[in-house]
C-alpha cells in the first residue's frame, strides 16, 4: 500500500480500477524494405488494419447514435469510414506496399501525406477540414499496425479511475462519464482546463502527482481523496474500510447541504447570487437542484473541443438557446452568460490554434477572434439570434485593452445589421461585458468600463497573469497564490470600481468555490460567485452562517496586511477566521 499527496483538484471520493491512459502522443514508425515476395503479406497486414479500424469506428458509430444530440458525431466518423475505404487512398497505399516495398506503416504514413498536401492546398474550406480527418484515420491504422496503446475515447467499459501523466481538455471531454470514477494525474494544478472539466462533471480529481503513472498497475485497486489530494496505491483492508466509512460520512454531509434555500443567502438576509460555470457537452440539467440561481459562466470553446472543430452557425445557435431557455427555470430573472470563444493557451484544437512558443500569451481568445473575423461573426450572429429565447450576456475573455473592445464593438454592430437586414430576431439591448484576467485590464478597469455593460473576474488567469506563474504547470503551484498581497489589491481594485460605477460585477474563476477565497471575493463587494455546481451546496451554506458585518470584517483583516506577508500567510490568518465562524467547516468540506 502507498499513499501519494498531490493537489486537491475536484473534491469527492472515489474508489476503483486503475485505466493507464497514455494520450494521443505521435506515434513512432519505423520504415524499412520489404522482403522480395513478403509485399502480399504486408499488403494483408495493412488490409486488416483496416478491417481493425473499420469495426473500432462502426462501434463508436453505434454507441454515439445511442448517446448523441444532433448526430454531428455520428456523421464525424461516419466520414472517418467513408475516407478509410476511399478506393483512391487504398490503392496508393497498396502501390507503395507493392511496388516500392515499403512496410504497412510507412506506406500508411505516406500515402495518407500525399492526399494530406493535396487537401491542404486546395481553396474549398470542406477539404482543408479533411485533412484533420486524415490525421485521426492515419494515428487509428498506425495503432492497428503497431499495437501502440488504444486510446479511451470510448473503449473504457467499465468504471474507473484514469490515471495519466496529463489530459488534454479535448481528451477528457471524450471520455464517457459514467466509466469514469476519478482522475489522477503527474502534471496539472487546480486550474487546468481538466480540472475544471472534472468539477464540472462532478468527478473527484487530484492533480500534481508526480509520478503516479509510474507507481500503479493497470487494474490496480486506488482510493481517491479529491478533497485531501491524495491516492492509495493497493490499499491494505483497514484502509478500504476507512474510506468506506469515509465515503458515507461525505454522502451524509451532502445531503445536509442542500436545503432548499436561494444560494447565496446571508444570516441577516443580504445576499451574494451564486450562479453556475457550464460546460457545453457536460450536462446542466442538474444546476436548479444545486441552487445555482445562473450560469454565470458559458464557456463555449467546448462546442469546439468537443467537435474538434468550429461549430456551424445553426450548431451554435441551437446550443445559445437551449441555455438560455434553460436558465428561466433556475430564477425569474435568471440569465446565462455566454463567454465568447475562448481558445488557445491550454485549450487547442488541431488545425485551428497554431504552435506558439508562448501560448498562454499569444493569439489566443478575444485576440484569436479579432484575428479570424469571420469565426467571430458566425458566433456573435448565433449568439443574438438565441437572444431572442431568453436572458443572455455577452462576454468577451482576456481583454486586455480598450482598442479590443472598441473593435469588437464594430463587428458586433455590422453583425446586428446583417440580422437587421435579414429581419432575424435578437435582443437589440444584450448586455456585453468583459472578462479581467490580465493584470493591465484590472489596473485600468475605470476606462473599460465606458464600454462595458458588467465585468466578470477570471481569477484562474488573472492569478497566472499576476505571479507570472503558469496555472498548469505543478512546477510553478507554490506561486501561483490568490491570497498574494497584489491579488488582493487588484481584486479590491476591480470590484471597488465596478461597485462605484454601478457595474455588475461577478467573480467565475474556480476561486470563487473556495470555501476561504470565494467568501473573500464576495466581502470585497462581488454581486455573483459563479462556480463549478458541485460546490454551490457548500458556499452557500458558508454564506448562511455569515452576515454582512462578518464579511466586513473579513474583507478589513484580508486587507490589513501590509508588513511583506506572503501570500500562504495570508490565506492562513483568513481560515483561521473562517474557522473561527465555522468551527465546523472540514465537516462541511468532506
Ligand atoms: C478564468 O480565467 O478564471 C476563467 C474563468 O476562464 P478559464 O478558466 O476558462 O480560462
Ligand atoms: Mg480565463
Amino acid at each position: 500500500m502507498l499513499t501519494i499527496s498531490g493537489l486537491a483538484t475536484a473534491r469527492g471520493l472515489a474508489s476503483g480500477p486503475v485505466f493507464l491512459y497514455r494520450g494521443d502522443d505521435e506515434i513512432p514508425v519505423t520504415e524499412y524494405v520489404v522482403p522480395v515476395g513478403r509485399e502480399g503479406d504486408e499488403f494483408m497486414r495493412y488490409k486488416r488494419a483496416v478491417n481493425d479500424v473499420g469495426r473500432d469506428l462502426e462501434s463508436l458509430i453505434s454507441v454515439l447514435r445511442e448517446r448523441s444530440n444532433n448526430g454531428e458525431d455520428v456523421k464525424v466518423f461516419e466520414g472517418h469510414l467513408m475516407i478509410l475505404e476511399d478506393p483512391i487512398l487504398k490503392k496508393e497505399i497498396g502501390r507503395l506496399i507493392v511496388e516500392t516495398r515499403v512496410n504497412a506503416e510507412a506506406a500508411v504514413k505516406k500515402g495518407i501525406d500525399k492526399f494530406r498536401r493535396q487537401f491542404a492546398r486546395m481553396n474549398d474550406e470542406y477539404f482543408r477540414e479533411r485533412v484533420r480527418d486524415l490525421d485521426d484515420i492515419e494515428r487509428r491504422l498506425l495503432r492497428s499496425l503497431t499495437g501502440f496503446t488504444k486510446s479511451p475515447r470510448l473503449d473504457l467499459t467499465s468504471p474507473c479511475i484514469i490515471v495519466a501523466d496529463d489530459l488534454t481538455p479535448s481528451e477528457t471531454v471524450q471520455l464517457p462519464r459514467e466509466m469514469v470514477l476519478g482522475f489522477a494525474t503527474n502534471g496539472g494544478s487546480t486550474t487546468s482546463h481538466v480540472a475544471l472539466l472534472a468539477r464540472a462533471m462532478g468527478i473527484p480529481c487530484v492533480t500534481g502527482l508526480g509520478f503516479v503513472t509510474q507507481k500503479v498497475k493497470a487494474g490496480v485497486q486506488v482510493l481517491l481523496d479529491g478533497t485531501a489530494g491524495t491516492i492509495t496505491i493497493d490499499p491494505d483492508e483497514k484502509a478500504v474500510r476507512d474510506f468506506e466509512l469515509l465515503m458515507r460520512r461525505a454522502q451524509d454531509a451532502e445531503e445536509q447541504l442542500k436545503d432548499g434555500l436561494p444560494a447565496g443567502t446571508l444570516k441577516d438576509g443580504g445576499e451574494v447570487k451564486i450562479f453556475a460555470n457550464v460546460h457545453p457537452g457536460v450536462p446542466f440539467g442538474a444546476l436548479k437542484d444545486m441552487g445555482a440561481r445562473g450560469v454565470g459562466l458559458y464557456r463555449s470553446e467546448y462546442l469546439w473541443l468537443n467537435d474538434g472543430k468550429e461549430p456551424d452557425e445553426e450548431t451554435q445557435f441551437e446550443a445559445y438557446r437551449k441555455i438560455a431557455e434553460y436558465v428561466k427555470n433556475l430564477s425569474p430573472d435568471a440569465h446565462v452568460t455566454i463567454r465568447a470563444l475562448d481558445i488557445g493557451g491550454d485549450k487547442t484544437v488541431r488545425g485551428i490554434t497554431v504552435k506558439e512558443a508562448n501560448p498562454f500569451l499569444g493569439n489566443r481568445s478575444i485576440r484569436y477572434l479579432l484575428s479570424d473575423k469571420r469565426v467571430f461573426r458566425r458566433q456573435l450572429r448565433a449568439i443574438l439570434r438565441a437572444s431572442a429565447f431568453g436572458n443572455i450576456k455577452l462576454m468577451y475573455p482576456m481583454i486586455s485593452c480598450v482598442e479590443e473592445m472598441r473593435e469588437a464593438a464594430v463587428v458586433m454592430e455590422e453583425t446586428k445589421l446583417e440580422l437587421d437586414a435579414a429581419g432575424i430576431a435578437y435582443d437589440r439591448n444584450m448586455p456585453v461585458g468583459a472578462m479581467i484576467e490580465v493584470p493591465a485590464a484590472a489596473l485600468n478597469v475605470r476606462a473599460l468600463a465606458k464600454y462595458c455593460d458588467f465585468f466578470s473576474i477570471g481569477t484562474n488567469d488573472l492569478v497566472q497573469y499576476t505571479m507570472a506563474a503558469d496555472r498548469s504547470n505543478e512546477e510553478v503551484a507554490h506561486l501561483y497564490q490568490p491570497t498574494h498581497p497584489a491579488v488582493l489589491r487588484l481584486m479590491e481594485h476591480i470590484i471597488g470600481v465596478a461597485n462605484e460605477l454601478k457595474k455588475p460585477i461577478s467573480v467565475c474563476g474556480e476561486s470563487a468555490s473556495d470555501p476561504i477565497v470565494g467568501i473573500l471575493w464576495a466581502s470585497f463587494g462581488t454581486d455573483i460567485l459563479s462556480m463549478s455546481a458541485t460546490y454551490i451546496p457548500l458556499i452557500s451554506k458558508i454564506l448562511r452562517r455569515l452576515t454582512r458585518a462578518d464579511l466586513d470584517e473579513y474583507k478589513n483583516l484580508a486587507l490589513s496586511f501590509d508588513g511583506g506577508e506572503t501570500g500562504p500567510e495570508i490565506m492562513e490568518a483568513c481560515r483561521r477566521w473562517m474557522n473561527g465562524k465555522i468551527p465546523d467547516l472540514d465537516d462541511l468540506m468532506l
